[in-house]
């Protein structure tokens, strides 16, 4: 059986591990403490908050078959929320989520979906891998603190582009398009309340503001108790990336205030995640790369758009491609 170490335990890592693990022995390195990447929670204030990906749609036939196949063990559901678009503070749209066309979160977080998703694989969590060497057609791995991994026959890294980047050797046949993948950066504001924020809406989209979108988090299927989570737009996060997080945070919380009318005295406690690689539009680039003389390859959303499907979809089809 060939070797591979997987670089990440996101979603395209947990996918790609999963296509491969009949044919290839999977150890996958993780930088954090659990698996699922960008479709994490977190607590604050005992409350439970996906400050990553907020929900997620199926379109493609294996993606659907899987999501299928999570619901039946419970970890996903279908999010019937009552959706609003806003112009700065004005309702101009709304309407209900339904099962005509389901929006999945994970159960009882997003977080739930990777650790589904990692049941079955060796993740090695805790593991920056800062460095590739390769010695006689085989990889050897070196972490944040020196640690060596390896012999391995094949790597596969699943990072964002710029860190795929970074341990990238420059010969690797897809390195120029990955370095002209850029991403974009985003804030994520968890607010735990005092009681229910009693909005007309438990999902918005918000235009003409710094923020972009706002959910009662607790609203979820499975959640307690009463959140509301923000995210701030692509576009303020970029501007405002180096600012001190607790200004970040203020303008956040006046900006949620003044669009949605909340009671800032409703507010417990509030936390505040910066993404730096949050996310990007559609791609015009394959859905992963594989150099077949280095035995090196990558995948992950930003081959194809930021979303969770196309973080599944890519390390699939590289896994098929492997499989070959
Ligand atoms: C704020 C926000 C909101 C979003 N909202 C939505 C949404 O509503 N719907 C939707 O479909 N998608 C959404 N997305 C996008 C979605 O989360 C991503 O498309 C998807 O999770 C990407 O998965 P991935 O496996 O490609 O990458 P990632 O999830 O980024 O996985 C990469 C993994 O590699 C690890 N890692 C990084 N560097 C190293 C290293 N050197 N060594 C070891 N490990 C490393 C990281 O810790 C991470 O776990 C959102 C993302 C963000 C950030």
């Amino acid at each position: 059986m060939k070797s591979i170490a997987i670089v990440g335990a996101g979603i395209s890592a947990l996918s790609l591990a999963r296509q491969i693990q009949s044919q290839f022995s999977c150890q996958l390195f993780e930088k954090s403490a659990a698996p699922g990447g960008r479709v994490a929670s977190r607590t604050v204030a005992e409350q439970r908050f996906d400050h990553g990906a907020q929900f997620f749609t199926a379109r493609t036939p294996a993606f659907k078959a899987y999501i299928r196949q999570l619901m039946a063990e419970g970890y996903v559901a279908d999010w019937q929320a009552h959706f609003a678009e806003l112009d700065g503070n004005v309702i101009t749209a709304s309407r209900q989520w339904d099962e005509e066309f389901p929006h999945y979160v994970g159960v009882p977080d997003m977080a739930a979906i990777g650790r589904a998703m990692a049941k079955t694989q060796a993740v090695q969590f805790g593991t920056e891998i800062v460095e590739l060497h390769r010695e006689d057609k085989c990889w050897q791995l070196i972490d944040s603190a020196g640690e060596t991994y390896g012999p391995f026959d094949w790597v596969a890294l699943t990072l964002p582009a710029p860190q795929t980047r970074a341990l990238l050797p420059s010969q690797f046949s897809g390195f120029e398009a990955i370095s002209a993948t850029e991403m974009k950066p985003c804030y994520a504001l968890m607010l735990s309340l005092k009681a229910d924020p009693d909005l007309p809406y438990q999902a918005a989209l918000v235009k003409n503001a710094d923020i972009s979108w706002v959910s009662v988090n607790s609203s979820k299927p499975g959640r307690q108790g009463h959140s509301l989570l923000v995210h701030a737009t692509n576009n303020w996060a970029r501007q405002h990336l180096n600012d001190d997080i607790e200004c970040v945070k203020r303008h956040m919380i006046d900006t949620v205030v003044a669009v949605t009318g909340l009671d800032p005295q409703l507010i417990e406690a509030a936390d505040i995640k910066r993404w730096v690689y949050a996310n990007l539009p559609k791609q015009e680039q394959p859905a992963f790369y594989l150099d077949h003389e280095l035995q090196l390859a990558a995948c992950g959303d930003w081959c194809i758009k930021g979303r969770v499907e196309s973080a599944f979809n890519s390390g699939m089809k590289l896994g098929q491609a492997l499989m070959q």
